[in-house]
């Protein structure tokens, strides 16, 4: 049995189309382009059409990956795509899905998002059946086990349905079998699932909501599939198979840093919370009281992805906001890098300072989380040799002590800065002059129920949803916003408190209630 395929983070994609439109492939294209932060590994694209299947799937960025000329010659009304993003070494192409199987019925095709913890016991008992595996990858397991029992009882509804008996993890995944498309997500919800309706009829499903923005759609069709949902969508229509309930495990590391601000999630917008999220990281430091006295003070982000957090430390601070950092677009990730020297090289060429904006400033920093602390380390030294007085850094996240097996790739546990450093250490480590993470409580806080300081202070982000008519979209999210229980998250990367039995010692499992 090859390695095993451990964290994994993913974009998927679906549509159908009224019969006859034909351009599958271009819906599923461009909503795969339009969630590339989520996965810059491989794509693939799988369409049916008059009893065919056809499935590209290459190593890539997905332009690179699918050409005009293949988009434009596959004609067909449904399908369903992905984006993969791997740890380095288990990017094999084997393991870019949608991944496919074989039974009675013909053939399935599977696209996920997630991650599945008992991977290694179900390979292994469907091996001792027989079962060869052309992958190491939790899609063509979850393909196999479906497979099986439609085998058995005839019933591919039923056949989804074991999957909560058997597939322990995360999972939000799209399904072509018999060209009906299948859309389900895991009884606890832990990753996102949005369904929208195209303008000229037509429906898609994708990982994030902004995917639905490139085809014009009006947010009033936006809608989160439930987590446990099970839904089949043939000829545009949706049939519920399960209704699904509201998702318990929601990643709280979604809108902390994965997931792109102009997107909603779980029914709830990305930038709003990561807003939030600034104003009680803003509380955090106040609490503090390291400024006493500084004068020529800034907020600069650590661009892109944590511009929302420090716009929301400034909107709690009210300390100037300033661009101190540019980002280069073309630079490589250096996140996945095998090598720390890599990495290290990689900050470089992806950072470079404002110098006029930085120098002689006491500079507020803001980033939204260090898992191994490459990039702050770097990036720190750049901000001081650009000549800033005082750095102190504040991060949207709390300390990260564990690893997701959720479907967020997290070096292991002896990688994490978190558990090399102690807290001054990892002070000194960076070269900050102070060092603020967001508590566990105030985290969550972003993610409960508005408050009335909120209501105040975040002004204008906030002025479309408070004002929104009953019944609109905005208004829904009100309502969301005004139920919002912060219990309904997983968190487990900073508290070791898992949902589900991990392997992973000393890793605590939090009754069902
Ligand atoms: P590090 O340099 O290892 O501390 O990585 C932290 C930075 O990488 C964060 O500021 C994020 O921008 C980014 N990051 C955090 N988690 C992930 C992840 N799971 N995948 C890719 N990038 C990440």
């Amino acid at each position: 049995m090859g390695e095993i395929c451990w964290q994994e983070e993913c974009a998927v994609m679906a549509v159908s189309l009224p019969s006859g439109t034909g351009t599958a492939a271009k819906f599923i294209y461009d909503g795969l382009r339009m969630q590339q932060h989520r996965g810059q590994d491989g794509s693939g694209i799988v369409l049916f059409s008059e009893g065919e299947f056809v499935l590209k799937k290459e190593p890539g960025l997905v332009y690179e990956v699918f050409s005009k000329d293949w988009l434009s010659s596959h004609q067909s009304d449904v399908g369903i795509g992905h984006n993969r993003y791997s740890t380095q070494g288990l990017n094999i192409p084997e393991n870019l899905q949608p991944h496919y199987t074989k039974c009675r019925g013909g053939e399935i095709w599977i696209a996920g998002n997630g991650h599945v913890i008992n991977y290694q016991p179900l390979r292994q008992k469907l091996e001792g059946e027989g079962e060869d595996f052309y992958s190491t990858n939790d899609g063509e397991l979850m393909a196999k086990i479906i497979a099986k029992e439609y085998d058995r009882t005839g019933d591919i509804v039923k056949a989804i349905r074991l999957l909560r008996q058997t597939v322990k993890g995360a999972y939000s995944a799209v399904m072509l079998f018999q060209g009906k498309l299948f859309v389900f997500r895991d009884p606890k919800g832990f990753r996102p699932l949005c369904l929208a309706e195209l303008p000229n009829g037509g429906l898609v499903v994708a990982s994030e909501t902004l995917a639905f923005d490139i085809f014009a759609i009006d947010p009033e069709s936006f809608k989160e599939i439930k987590a446990g949902a099970i839904l089949e969508i043939t000829e545009c229509k949706v049939t519920v198979h399960e209704e699904g309930h509201e998702a318990t495990s929601k990643c709280i590391f979604e809108f902390i840093y994965f997931a792109r601000p102009d997107s909603d999630i779980f029914g709830l917008s990305v930038a709003l919370i990561r807003r939030r999220i600034g104003l009680q990281l803003a509380r955090e430091f106040r609490e503090k009281e390291v400024l006493e006295g500084d004068k020529d003070i800034i907020v600069i982000a650590v661009p892109d992805s944590s511009t929302q957090i420090a716009l929301g430390v400034w909107q709690g601070l009210d300390i100037l906001y300033e661009q101190g950092i540019i980002r280069s677009h073309t630079a490589r990730r250096t996140f996945i890098e095998s090598e720390q020297r890599i990495r290290d090289e990689g900050v470089k060429y992806k950072f470079n300072p404002l110098r006029l904006i930085l120098r002689g400033k006491t500079v507020i920093v803001v980033d939204d989380s260090i898992v191994r602390g490459s990039t702050l380390k770097k990036l720190i030294a750049i901000l001081r040799r650009a000549g800033v007085k005082a750095v102190h850094l504040l991060i949207g996240s709390p300390q990260i002590f564990w690893s997701c097996l959720m479907g967020i790739d997290t070096p292991t546990l002896d990688e994490l800065m978190a558990n090399l450093l102690s807290f001054e250490e990892e002070v000194k480590h960076l070269g900050v002059d102070s060092l603020t993470h967001i508590s566990v409580a105030k985290l969550m806080k972003a993610v409960g129920p508005l408050t009335e300081e909120e209501k105040k202070v975040l002004g204008g982000i906030l002025k479309p949803i408070l004002e929104a008519e009953p019944g609109t979209y905005y208004a829904e999210m009100r309502e969301r916003l005004e139920r919002a229980d912060s219990k309904n998250y997983c968190y487990a990367c900073f508290t070791g408190e898992y949902s589900l039995p991990v392997p992973l010692p000393g890793a605590r499992l939090i009754p069902e209630e």
